[in-house]
């Protein structure tokens, strides 16, 4: 059966000393209360990885990844860092696709599929995120947005590849903005998104995917949130940054 997730995104926040103690935390408190078999995932910052991965030795319920990846190999693309730098540190996954590298950095689904790619032949899993807006919502085009997210980002991919992906929908809504999905509306979508997969691949593909949901997660709805039977787990953005939160929200699957 698939994976039961909660991924930490701690977007530009902490330094380095600061991420290792709230890492640190984590730790402690996910080994003495987390007594499920889901897998707790922290996206740091990029220079925070490898000291990460050091601490996480011999924890195998926790992982590392990055929050991006640039989508070629190597090369002269000054500031950026390569999925293979990322691997060589020992993460696993990368976020591709949040909504904040959408709307600030212009990625769109043509350089996403690109990235997912160079993730993929790196040996990283992508964490790829899909959501609609505000506006798409109310003009009820959300679930165009969502299918159309997936069949240009990523339904190029072979059936062997489709596998490693995880899924995140966060609707751009309710982001960082403390407005929460209601149980229904987040169950509704991550459904609409494993029937996509389904009819893309086929139904043991969709069954295996784990489908995140995103977006003003926090321990008091995560419970309810995590029940529904679509819902494989979280990415969680604000309440990541907090040791005891964060391990909350992965006790929820306890
Ligand atoms: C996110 O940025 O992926 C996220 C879900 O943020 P928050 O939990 O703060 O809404």
């Amino acid at each position: 059966m698939r994976k039961k997730i909660v991924a930490g995104n701690w977007k530009m926040n902490l330094d380095y000393n600061e991420g290792l103690s709230v890492f640190s935390e984590v730790i402690n408190m996910i080994n003495d209360e987390v007594t499920g078999t889901q897998e707790a995932v922290v996206c740091s910052p990029f220079i925070h990885i490898h000291s990460l991965v050091q601490l996480a030795k011999g924890q195998n319920r926790i992982s590392l990844g990055a929050q991006n990846a640039h989508q070629a190999e190597s090369g002269a693309y000054t500031g950026e860092i390569s999925a293979k730098m990322i691997k060589s540190v020992g993460a696993a996954y990368v976020i591709l696709g949040h909504s904040e590298r959408r709307q600030y950095f212009g990625e769109n689904n043509e350089l996403l599929a690109k990235k997912t790619d160079t993730v993929l032949a790196n040996d990283l899993k992508p964490i790829f995120c899909i959501g609609e807006t505000l506006q798409e919502r109310e003009a009820n085009t959300h679930f165009d947005i969502i299918k159309s997210q997936l069949v240009e980002g990523v339904f190029h991919l072979d059936t062997t590849q489709f596998s490693k992906l995880v899924i995140a929908y966060e609707p751009v809504w309710a982001i960082g903005t403390g407005v929460t999905a209601s149980s229904d509306q987040a169950q509704e979508i991550h459904a609409f998104i494993r029937k996509e997969i389904a009819a893309k691949y086929n139904q043991t593909v969709a069954d295996n995917t784990t489908i995140l949901y995103g977006g003003s997660c926090n321990p008091k709805n995560a419970a309810e949130l995590f029940a529904q039977p679509d819902i494989d787990g979280g990415l969680i953005g604000g309440a990541s940054l907090k040791s005891r939160d964060f391990t909350d929200i992965v006790k929820a699957f306890n």
